[in-house]
């Protein structure tokens, strides 16, 4: 039985991986979960998986849930030092790394402290701290299983491989809600269509994300940091189908694909099982007589600008990424909430990095002051 804690337990991530629990009672146990604003989440998660430590957002909700369970032997906590406390949960095993955003960090390096395997859904940390994860990852002798469907697909494609024999990494890209238009069509796209990916359901941001290929971008930045590849040996293809999640070439030419329906229960479960592997009780196998063709098609950095500039940030390293993270969440939330265009999103990212002076090999505290005058600087350009 392995233990889990979660984080995130409220977002796309976070609910499959309690239905991944729940369809494996025999092998998965939630003893504590955070979630962010939705308490009512919470509440039904209280009820259906009884876990000993729950995590909110801020500190009025927690006084809301320590109401309304006065009698329960659950340690309720709020704010960053809350999702700490889920991260080191003393029984947990596995942490499932499933918030949005750079706000994942802290708890990701303290569960690595108290030598936690993580599950990392959680891209934003390594785009922001890549270095210094990995880092005390290999230092307190941690593994770190990816989530994320191409990591998953690369994850799963090296094992029983030598490091050492790898070529190149080939991501795979659906493209997003937009692949189809041109950047004159992109001008007056709204919210609701930037929401409707093809493939995927997913939460909001990563959506957008999609969308703007950002989201490729940051997941090149987290190949980099996970697998140790140099990013001229990390492609990406636009593959229309997501049918494929996600290559690796090797010095004998040899290229390793893993193919799925497009469905994160599996990564999940794969990142929870791993090394053995369970049935998907709720599954779809894939039939590839049903698509008969898979399509393969190059990018266009010109097209999709954020997927450059991850590349930009990635190789140039030092707090770039950090730039590039947190004015990508600060840009795609004012998206969001309807206050730029969709176009707007590249320029405030391409503003933030060109004013940005380099510092290379940041420590923590340098990467959190950055990381908050970014968010400053893109806020001061929407508000
Ligand atoms: P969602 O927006 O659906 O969920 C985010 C979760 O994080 C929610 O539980 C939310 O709480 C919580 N949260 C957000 N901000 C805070 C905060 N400041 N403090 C505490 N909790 C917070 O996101 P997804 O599940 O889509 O994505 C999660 C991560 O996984 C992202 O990094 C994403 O890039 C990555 N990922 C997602 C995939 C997907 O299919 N969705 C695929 C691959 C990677 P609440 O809602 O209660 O406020
Ligand atoms: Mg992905």
């Amino acid at each position: 039985m392995k233990q889990i804690s979660l984080l995130g337990a409220s977002g796309s991530i976070g609910v499959q991986t309690l239905e991944v629990i729940k369809q494996h009672p025999d092998q998965f146990e939630l003893v504590a979960f955070s979630v962010g604003s939705n308490v009512s989440a919470a509440v039904e998660i209280i009820k259906n998986f009884s876990p000993k430590a729950v995590s909110v957002k801020s500190k009025e909700d927690c006084d809301t849930l320590k109401r309304q369970f006065p009698a329960s032997s659950i340690r309720f906590t709020y704010g960053e030092e809350g999702l700490v406390d889920i991260a080191t949960h003393d029984e947990a095993e596995i942490v499932v790394n499933a918030v949005m955003g750079s706000v994942g960090l802290v708890p990701t390096l303290q569960a690595i402290e108290c030598k936690k395997t993580i599950a990392l859904a959680n891209k934003e940390t390594l785009v922001t701290a890549g270095h210094i994860v990995m880092a005390a990852a290999k230092r307190h002798g941690v593994s770190i299983i990816p989530v994320d469907s191409e990591h998953s697909a690369i994850y799963q494609c090296l094992q029983g491989e030598y490091e050492k024999n790898i070529q190149s990494l080939i991501l795979t890209a659906s493209g997003g809600s937009f692949r189809d238009k041109s950047r004159k069509e992109l001008e007056g796209v709204t919210v609701a269509d930037a929401l409707n990916h093809p493939n995927w359901s997913m939460g909001a941001k990563i959506t957008i994300d999609s969308a703007t290929m950002m989201n490729k971008g940051l997941e090149v930045i987290e190949a980099h940091w996970l697998f140790d590849i140099p990013y001229e040996d990390i492609q990406v293809v636009l593959h229309r189908e997501s049918v494929i999640h996600s290559m690796v070439e090797f010095h004998d030419t040899s290229v390793m694909a893993q193919l799925g329906t497009p469905d994160m229960k599996v990564p999940i479960q794969y990142a929870l099982s791993y090394p053995d592997r369970f049935e998907h009780k709720s599954g779809k196998r894939l039939s590839l007589t049903d698509f008969g063709k898979l399509h393969f098609e190059k990018m266009d950095f010109e097209r999709f600008r954020c997927l450059h500039y991850a590349y930009e940030a990635g190789k140039t390293g030092g707090t770039l990424p950090t730039v590039l993270n947190a004015a990508n969440e600060m840009a795609v939330d004012a998206f969001l909430n309807g206050k730029i265009g969709f176009l707007t999103i590249e320029d405030l990212i391409e503003k933030a990095m060109q004013r940005h002076e380099v510092q290379l090999n940041p420590d923590l505290q340098t990467i959190k002051e950055i990381d908050l005058e970014t968010r400053e600087f893109v806020r001061s350009l929407t508000d």
